[in-house]
């Protein structure tokens, strides 16, 4: 892993040094178009989620749907969330931000004990500039969190996901090293960032089919109503809601 991040970070800064070199010494558009390139393939798992770019990332699930919940625990949310699946006979992957699992244990025993998955979601979640970490706090943020979930279950987590969906060109050597692999999205409703239910349970029954991996938040004022309603939603349209096997990438 290590020389797999060190080559990945030789190549950045040979790529730049050699646009560098060539805008200054007499190319300067062959140099631009270089920084260019480099910007637009360094930003192209930030951009795209689902860009294979840097590495494999799973979108679909195969059949049903598979339900993941980002971003808790969350002492409201997590028991309820529990209940209601439950009710439903359903099983989740919660992708849990380490610092939180660190202060709610419990939670994650009870997630771990009622059947469900727990996912490695960053230790810290920061959404602003996971995109953009160097090797060592990319490393960090992932190995930190997978840790702290395997001392309170007795078991690592399979499973990733970037916050926000951001990843960069580090991430994958640390998931290969962890046996983790990447998993994105097909369906979102963007409960995350504030939108009302209405929108969310109109754009994820608009995007989410037979095989969606869908996206939906713990610690939202709406995360019982929206987890109710793609529960509804699968039940409705005959659809199981499980957790795949892990390994096989689509
Ligand atoms: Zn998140």
């Amino acid at each position: 892993m290590i020389w797999s991040l060190l080559w990945r970070w030789l190549l950045i800064l040979v790529v730049f040094a050699g646009g560098t070199v060539l805008a200054f010494g007499g190319n300067f558009w062959m140099g631009v178009s270089l920084h260019i390139f480099l910007v637009g393939y360094l930003l192209s798992g930030t951009l795209n989620p689902s860009s294979r770019l840097f590495g494999k990332v799973r979108t679909r699930c195969g059949s049903g749907i598979w339900l993941t919940l980002d971003d808790g625990p969350d002492p409201d949310d997590t028991p309820m969330v529990l209940d209601l699946l439950d009710r439903y006979g359903a099983k989740a992957t919660f992708f849990v931000i380490g610092q939180k699992a660190e202060k709610y244990p419990d939670l994650i025993r009870e997630i771990h004990r009622r059947g469900h998955q727990l996912g490695n979601h960053s230790w810290s979640h920061p959404r602003a500039f996971f995109w953009c970490l160097g090797p060592i706090r990319t490393y960090r943020e992932i190995v930190k969190c997978q840790r702290t979930i395997e001392r309170i279950t007795g078991a690592a987590p399979t499973v990733f996901r970037a916050p926000v969906g951001h990843y960069n060109v580090f991430v994958h050597p640390v998931l290969k090293r962890e046996k983790l692999e990447l998993i994105g999205w097909s369906s979102r409703g963007f409960d995350g960032v504030g939108a009302d239910f209405e929108s969310v349970r109109e754009r994820i029954r608009a995007s989410a089919n037979d095989g969606s991996i869908v996206l939906a938040h713990e610690a939202t004022p709406i995360a019982g109503k929206v987890v109710t309603d793609i529960l509804d939603l699968a039940q409705e349209r005959g659809w199981t809601c499980s957790i795949p096997a892990h390994g096989s990438l689509q």
